[in-house]
């Protein structure tokens, strides 16, 4: 018998806010997954199946959404937690990645001495929306000569196609939209 992973628990707790933060979005809203205790350990235990202990080294959490989820699910994994930030909040030397947006560019880094070469790296988000924010943080993990070894996300918009952009890599969403 095949068992089904059962995301209702997930997907009622995820709130949709129409028009945010501009006109014509609607934000996926996932504090109250994070606020409700099931939830927000189901989600955490959910990635960490996913992908099984003793396969990651490195967790890489993508500011700011992705830190919260990334950091449990390090934990979990007995892992390393890495934060992958937006430009200028690193205090050390960092290398860099720009990737357009739908109106201008968008900045990640990470510090230079993050991973060693090793390292297997799982990349963890709140949404995969466009997959320009994953694209460009699988070009920072592979620059440092670490291995991509998946990405999770809580949230995926199928609609918007990111997996095309993520392609060759193993990943995981919990809930799809
Ligand atoms: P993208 O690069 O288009 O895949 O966008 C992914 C990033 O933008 C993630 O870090 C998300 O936190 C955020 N994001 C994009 N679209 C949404 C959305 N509809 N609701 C919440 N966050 C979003």
């Amino acid at each position: 018998m095949r068992i089904e992973l059962d995301t209702s628990i997930l997907s009622e707790s995820v709130r949709d806010i129409a028009d945010f933060p501009k006109q014509g979005v609607v934000f996926k809203d996932i504090t109250p997954l994070l606020g409700d205790p099931a939830a927000f350990s189901s989600a955490v235990d959910a990635i960490v199946v996913s992908f099984g202990r003793g396969t990651i080294d490195k967790v890489v959490g993508i500011e700011a959404r992705g830190f919260i989820i990334a950091a449990p699910v390090a934990y979990h994994f007995g892992a390393g937690f890495v934060p992958l930030r937006k430009a200028g909040k690193l205090p050390y030397d960092t290398i860099t990645e720009s990737y357009e947006l739908e109106y201008g560019t968008e900045t990640l880094e990470v510090h230079a001495d993050a991973f060693g070469e090793d390292d297997r790296v799982l990349i963890v988000d709140d949404v995969l929306a466009t997959g320009g924010t994953a694209e460009a943080a699988i070009r920072l993990v592979e620059r440092t000569g670490a291995t991509v070894a998946g990405l999770a996300f809580v949230i995926e918009l199928e609609f918007l196609k990111g997996a095309a952009r993520i392609q060759g890599h193993d990943f995981v969403s919990l809930l799809q939209y």
